[in-house]
């Protein structure tokens, strides 16, 4: 079943690795952890450490895979600072997990050969699979206390943002733009209603 959900996740992602295996493991855990089932609306809150544009990114495709926190319902936030490690929250009871990977594994990752041939130069694509899988089977089947560093279930205070329904029309392009990002510029009589990108002003904020 878990080998099924698994394949899913890498179909998802768009290919196999052992980064988003990880992050698939890890996300299963904090909700066996947690009591918690994958959330299909926002019964649930990720705050994902993984940065932009470094190594083992993949992690937080496979978390949000596994947890049902996405990108676009907006429970997945992002709090980047290069780390494979999130904190699941459960807001309804008030309880939370941080879970984050744990440096033992990382040798035994370094010494695979996919990671030589990749420390190489050697491109993902001109990796055989079975080595591709040999490091996948290493983070997936190595003690959890080997792979991770599991924090305690402690209590949360997260409060999750509040959801500005609606969307308004700009009125200089004529799209869609959620209220919360609707800019008003002119003034007087010529106030007008409309999208960032048609205000001039700078970037709106990022969520
Ligand atoms: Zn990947
Ligand atoms: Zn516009």
């Amino acid at each position: 079943m878990e080998r099924e959900l698994l394949n899913k996740m890498f179909e998802f992602h768009g290919h196999k690795c052992w980064a988003s295996a990880l992050g698939f493991r890890t996300g299963l855990l904090a909700m066996e952890k947690l009591g918690v089932k994958r959330a299909n609306v926002k019964e649930l809150f990720v705050i994902l450490e993984t940065g932009y544009h470094h190594a083992a990114g993949c992690f937080g495709d496979g978390v949000q895979f596994a947890t049902g926190c996405t990108a676009g319902k907006g429970n997945l936030i992002r709090k980047p600072r290069g780390k494979l490690a999130f904190t699941l929250i459960d807001p309804k009871h008030w309880k939370q997990i941080r879970l984050c990977f744990n440096p033992k594994i990382r040798e035994k990752i370094a010494n695979s050969s996919f990671m030589k041939k990749r420390s190489a130069g050697v491109p993902p694509t001109e990796i055989s699979e079975e080595e591709v899988m040999e490091v996948i089977n290493l983070v997936l089947d190595s003690p959890v206390e080997d792979v991770l560093l599991v924090g305690k279930v402690g209590e949360s205070h997260f409060e999750p943002p509040h959801e500005v329904m609606g969307l308004e029309v700009c009125e200089i392009c004529g799209e869609p733009v959620a209220k919360a990002y609707v800019r008003i510029i002119g003034s007087g009589q010529n106030i007008k209603k409309v999208c960032i990108d048609c205000s001039g002003y700078e970037e709106g904020f990022e969520k």
